[in-house]
């Protein structure tokens, strides 16, 4: 973790620091080499909370887009008991987990429900098939909203059934690649399918970072998912009507833009 109390305050592992855990209270001891980001690790345990993830570069520079004060946030669940550290929650509600390694499917959901107003940003370049594998639909890819039809053949299958937004991040913190605007773009996988095809938003990382602190919600899902299912109709209604009749159609409404 990259936050332990010291003295009463919240502060980052600094070399031969000792501090509190915030969520168990036990001792942790600050851990500043080189292989690995600086941290705060648990004497003896790996880590108190079940779900922390060993934090690499990818994702500290991902939690540094957003206030220091949001980051690590602990939310604790009064019926359950349960607390667990959410990589980043703005005083709306909405938390963001930056996941890099695999998930069990089982521990996906939990989290999800966990958390509920949540979205995932995933490391998509951990596997070296998950890019070439998106890339090939790069036809079917826009900015903003579009429908995909083969998500499955987009999108790692441990994330088709999220019941929260995902966030595909290919560029990862390479910065040696060359530009190119499919890894630079944010690929939003949204819950939920209209007659088999995802819902898919194409955003810059500029917009993400500047939107997702300003609402309390990422994105309204369920009124997208009516919008486009209406829109599938209309097109289904407009395609019996005008059967056989030469001509072209009308312009296509849009969804408001991200
Ligand atoms: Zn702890």
């Amino acid at each position: 973790m990259r936050y332990a109390l010291a003295s009463g305050q919240r502060v980052e592992a600094y070399a031969g620091g000792r501090g509190i855990c915030r969520r168990c209270n036990g001792e942790v001891i600050a851990k500043c080499g080189t292989h690995r980001v600086s941290h705060w690790a648990h004497r003896g345990i790996r880590d108190c909370d079940s779900w922390a993830e060993k934090e690499t570069d990818w994702h500290r520079a991902w939690k540094n887009n957003f206030p220091a004060e949001c980051q690590e946030f602990i939310q604790h669940d009064e019926k359950s008991g349960e607390r667990h550290i959410a990589d980043v929650r703005f005083p709306h509600g909405l938390v963001i987990e930056f996941q890099h390694s695999h998930l069990k499917p089982l521990e996906r959901a939990a989290r999800e429900r966990f958390y509920g107003n949540m979205v995932w940003v995933v490391d998509g370049t951990r596997l070296q098939r998950d890019y070439p594998r998106f890339y090939r639909r790069k036809d079917d890819l826009r900015r903003g909203y579009f429908l995909l039809t083969f998500p499955d053949e987009c999108f790692p299958a441990m994330w088709l059934d999220s019941s929260v937004p995902v966030i595909f991040d290919f560029r990862g913190v390479d910065e040696g690649q060359p530009p190119d605007e499919f890894r630079d773009t944010l690929w939003c996988l949204l819950p939920g399918r209209v007659e088999g095809s995802a819902v898919v938003v194409g955003m810059s990382r500029e917009q993400f970072v500047k939107v997702a602190p300003s609402r309390p919600q990422l994105l309204p899902v369920q009124e997208i998912l009516t919008f486009f299912r209406e829109l599938r109709a209309a097109d289904e209604r407009e395609a019996r009507q005008f059967a056989g009749m030469p001509g072209g159609r009308g312009p296509r409404r849009r969804y408001a833009r991200f």
